[in-house]
């Protein structure tokens, strides 16, 4: 181990790093664990029925209830929404939001896909046929969501997409890793941001949600068992608090230009960076 140039801060390489950027994230995960239940009503219950819905669609893509046999080509999508909305879940345990966001984003692509195939019968036999031109052609994410317009609209739309895109898979001059919260500042430590939190929360709810009771329509499975699913899934819908990744900036807007806000700004400001230097120097 040795030190930077100004002394302050010990450097750590080889698996010492590893170690390190292990342990924060680690307490990161352990600190979100305890905070979660203390932040309200709404997101406690929502993860609670994060979990409910999570088990029914990990369910529908492994044949639990029923074996369909065939391509099982719709019960691998529901097993790609599984696995992302696990990995979300460890993302925003782990201080990742912006790689939550990410795999929302994923997730809002499947759903709005399962979507049109539950609305369109015959797009789900075309998307299977397709050639790999004719498939992203007619059934890339815009096009998915330009078909699903022309009906009910889609549950992942233009704006929401955009928001994910912009926040969490392209780059710009705009980019600042990891800055959910009210300054906008970057943090290049895993640390528990509750607005970063409550964002990944309410848009892997609405994304698995709508992929589950959408799969369950296209999974033709039986009128109770897909009530039932429908139902939970609807349930998860309710529980969505109001930072989202389409209200989040708003929100944050409102925080700045608040004369109320100063003193609390200068806290979450000193907050950060507190944190930061501890986790830094820990
Ligand atoms: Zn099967």
């Amino acid at each position: 181990m040795t030190s930077n140039a100004c002394g302050e801060f010990p450097e750590f390489e080889k698996f010492a790093f590893l170690e390190l950027a292990w342990k924060q994230e680690d307490e990161c995960e352990a600190e979100t664990d305890d905070l979660i239940p203390n932040m309200g009503v709404r997101a406690p219950a929502c993860l609670e029925q994060v979990g409910t819905v999570l088990s029914l669609l990990d369910r529908m893509a492994t044949c639990w209830w029923v074996c369909r046999r065939g391509d099982h080509l719709v019960e691998y999508l529901c097993g790609r929404v599984v696995s992302n909305a696990r990995a979300t879940l460890r993302m925003l345990r782990f201080g990742f939001y912006d790689e939550a966001l990410l795999l929302c984003r994923a997730m809002g692509e499947t759903s709005n896909l399962l979507q049109l195939f539950a609305t369109d019968k015959e797009s789900l036999r075309s998307w299977k046929s397709a050639s790999r031109s004719e498939r992203i052609r007619e059934f890339g994410p815009a096009k998915v969501r330009i078909r699903l317009e022309k009906q009910t609209g889609p549950s992942v739309n233009k704006e929401r997409y955009r928001l994910l895109s912009e926040r969490a898979a392209h780059v710009t001059p705009d980019t600042k890793p990891q800055s959910h919260n009210a300054l906008g500042m970057p943090t290049a430590v895993p640390i528990i941001q509750e607005a970063g939190l409550l964002v990944c929360l309410n848009e892997l709810a609405l994304a698995l949600s709508t992929a589950t009771a959408f799969g369950a329509l296209v999974l033709e499975l039986d009128d109770e068992l897909r009530k039932r699913i429908t139902s939970e899934a609807r349930a998860l819908i309710e529980n969505i608090g109001g930072a989202t990744i389409t209200e989040i900036d708003e929100y944050h807007r409102r925080v700045m230009e608040s004369s109320r806000a100063q003193e609390h700004r200068k806290y979450v400001a000193e907050m950060l960076r507190r944190i930061h230097d501890d986790r830094r120097n820990s």
